[in-house]
C-alpha cells in the first residue's frame, strides 16, 4: 500500500462552538473506515494533520490484520478538551461525521469518552464503543487486556513450544485500565507479575490485590524476565532501552512501542521477539466493531480469542520469510487489503 494515499481528508469548522476538527478515512478497500476521534491542544493545524493522517494509516494495518471487513480512519479534534469541550461542540462534531454517510465510523479514543460518544449517537448512527445502557459494548480495555493475553499464549508457543503462562514471569509497565485487567489475567492463569506505573496508588493496587512484585518505571524495561508488556505511552522501544532489555519478548497494549521502523530491527539484532503491537491491541476494536452487527459479548469473546492465532501467523510468517515480525504483520495486512482490491467488482 503506498504511504499517504488517503481517500478522503475533511476538515470540519463550527463557527458557533468553535468546533476544528479533521477526519481522515485512509482505506474504505475493506469496508467503512473505523478509528477513534482523539481530543487534544495541537500547537496548530498542521501537527494535527500529521496525526491524524498517521492515526488512520496506522488503524487500516489494525483493522486489516484483526480479520475486520473494515478500513481505517481516523479523526482529531483540536483543542483541550478539559476547556473547549461542551455537548454543542460534541453535537456539531457528530453531524460532520454524520455528513461523511458512514464512510467513516467513529469511537472513543484519548480525550474523548463513552458519554461523548452516547452524544454522538444521538445525531449519527456512525459511532462506535458507546455504553452498554445506550446499546452499546461499554469500556474496550478488559476485550484489550484479554487480547493481550490471548498473544502472550502465542508468543509462550512460538518461543517456548508451549501457550501457558504458568511460572512466567511478566513485567506490566502502566497498571492502568488495560494493564491492570491485563495482571489479573496473567496470575488467574499462574504467571508470576511485576509492576510498575508513575501512579503509585496503582502500584499499591496491583501489589495488594495480586500480590504483584512494583519495580521503579525506569527500571520496568532492564528487568531480567520471560516478557515484557508495555502499557502505558508509545515510544518506549527505542535506541537507548532496546540495548538495556532482558525480556524474551516484548509483548504489551500500547500504541505505538516503537520510535521507529528502525527499532522493529533492532529488536530482532538484540534477540527480542517483537510481537507487534497493532496486532496485540487488537482486542478493543474488534470489541467495538462487534457493535455494528448488534453486540453480542460471547460471539466478541470469539473473535477477539482469533488474536492468537493471528499473532502465531504473524511470527510464524516471520520466521519462514526471515523478516521482523513488524514487516510479517504488514505484509499480512496488504495481502487482505490486496485482494479484497482484486475481488471487488
Ligand atoms: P490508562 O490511561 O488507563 O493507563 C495508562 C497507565 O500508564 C496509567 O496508569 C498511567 O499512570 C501509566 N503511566 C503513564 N506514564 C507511564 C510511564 N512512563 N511508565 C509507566 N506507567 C505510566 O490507558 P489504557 O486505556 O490502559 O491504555 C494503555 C495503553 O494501551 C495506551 O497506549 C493505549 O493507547 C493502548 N490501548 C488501549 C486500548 C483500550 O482498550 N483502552 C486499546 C488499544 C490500545
Amino acid at each position: 500500500m503506498q504511504d499517504g494515499g488517503h481517500e478522503q481528508v475533511v476538515f470540519c469548522y463550527d463557527q458557533p462552538t468553535g468546533l476544528r476538527a479533521i477526519i481522515a478515512v485512509h482505506s474504505t478497500v475493506l469496508g467503512p473506515a473505523l478509528g477513534g476521534t482523539r481530543f487534544r491542544p495541537y500547537p496548530d493545524e498542521t501537527a494535527a494533520l500529521v496525526d491524524v493522517l498517521r492515526l488512520a494509516r496506522g488503524m487500516t494495518y489494525k483493522n486489516a490484520v484483526a480479520g475486520l471487513d473494515l478500513g481505517g480512519g481516523k479523526a482529531v479534534v483540536i483543542g483541550d478538551p478539559g476547556t473547549v469541550r461542551t455537548d454543542a461542540l460534541i453535537r456539531a462534531y457528530a453531524r460532520a461525521v454524520d455528513a461523511l454517510g458512514g464512510r467513516y465510523l467513529t469511537a472513543e479514543d484519548v480525550g474523548t469518552t463513552i458519554a461523548d460518544m452516547d452524544l454522538i449517537r444521538q445525531v449519527t448512527p456512525h459511532v462506535t464503543g458507546t455504553s452498554e445502557s445506550a446499546g452499546g459494548s461499554g469500556d474496550p480495555s478488559p476485550a484489550t487486556a484479554w487480547g493481550v493475553r490471548c498473544a502472550m499464549h502465542a508468543v509462550a508457543e512460538h518461543l517456548w513450544g508451549d501457550p501457558g503462562l504458568d511460572g512466567r514471569h511478566v513485567v506490566v509497565s502502566g497498571v492502568g485500565k488495560v494493564g491492570s485487567a491485563l495482571v489479573a489475567l496473567l496470575v488467574e492463569v499462574g504467571a508470576k507479575v511485576t509492576v510498575a506505573d508513575v501512579d503509585p496508588a496503582k502500584v499499591d493496587r496491583a501489589v495488594a490485590e495480586h500480590g504483584a512484585t512494583a519495580v521503579e518505571v525506569e527500571r520496568a524495561h532492564t528487568v531480567d524476565c520471560d516478557l515484557y508488556a508495555p502499557c502505558a505511552l508509545g515510544g518506549v522501544l527505542n535506541a537507548r532501552t532496546i540495548p538495556q532489555l532482558r525480556c524474551a519478548a516484548v509483548c504489551g497494549s500500547a500504541n505505538n512501542q516503537l520510535a521507529e521502523p528502525a527499532d522493529a530491527d533492532r529488536l530482532a539484532r538484540q534477540g527480542v521477539l517483537y510481537a507487534p503491537d497493532f496486532v496485540v491491541n487488537a482486542g478493543g476494536v474488534i470489541n467495538i466493531a462487534e457493535e455494528l452487527g448488534g453486540y453480542d459479548r460471547a460471539r466478541a469473546r470469539e473473535r477477539i480469542d482469533g488474536i492468537q492465532a493471528t499473532t502465531a501467523a504473524v511470527l510464524a510468517t516471520a520466521a519462514a520469510e526471515d523478516v521482523t515480525p513488524l514487516t510479517a504483520a504488514l505484509r499480512l495486512a496488504e495481502r487482505r487489503i490486496q485482494s479484497a482490491r482484486q475481488e471487488a467488482p
